[in-house]
C-alpha cells in the first residue's frame, strides 16, 4: 500500500527494529515507547483497522495472537503484558495498517481510557 509506513517498514524501506518475523507478521519496536516493552505487532497483509477485520483476513489476525505469547517471552515479559489495538478517529489510531501494542515491563496503570 503506497504511503503506508507500516507497509514500507514490511518491505524494508524504512528501517525498523524488529523483534519477530515470518511469512505474515513482523513485530517491531515502537519508535516512542510507553513502556519499557513496548513493541507492535502488525500482519503483512494491509488492513487498515480492527473495523475492517472479517472472515477473508481473520486468518492472519488469530495468527498474530498465536504468535504474540512467544513473541512476549522473547522479549522478557514472563509476568504479564498488555494488547492494544487502536482504532479510527476516536480510538486515537494514528497509523492506519493494523497494529497491535504489546507492551509491559513494569506494573501498568490500571486505567485504559
Ligand atoms: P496508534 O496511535 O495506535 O496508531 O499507534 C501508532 C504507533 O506507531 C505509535 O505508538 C508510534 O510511536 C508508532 N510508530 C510510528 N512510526 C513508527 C516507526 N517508523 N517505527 C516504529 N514505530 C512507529
Amino acid at each position: 500500500m503506497e504511503d503506508c509506513i507500516f507497509c514500507k517498514i514490511i518491505d524494508g524501506s524504512i528501517p525498523s527494529n524488529k523483534a519477530y518475523e515470518d511469512d505474515k507478521i513482523v513485530a517491531f519496536h515502537d519508535l516512542e515507547p510507553q513502556a519499557p516493552v513496548h513493541v507492535l505487532v502488525i500482519p503483512k497483509q494491509h488492513i487498515c483497522c480492527a473495523d475492517k477485520i472479517d472472515e477473508s483476513n481473520a486468518d492472519v489476525i488469530a495468527h498474530i495472537f498465536t504468535k504474540i505469547p512467544e513473541i512476549a517471552k522473547s522479549l522478557g515479559l514472563t509476568n504479564g503484558y498488555r494488547i492494544v489495538t487502536n482504532c479510527g478517529k476516536e480510538g486515537c489510531q494514528s497509523v492506519y495498517h493494523i497494529h497491535f501494542h504489546l507492551m509491559g515491563g513494569k506494573q501498568l496503570n490500571g486505567r485504559m481510557a
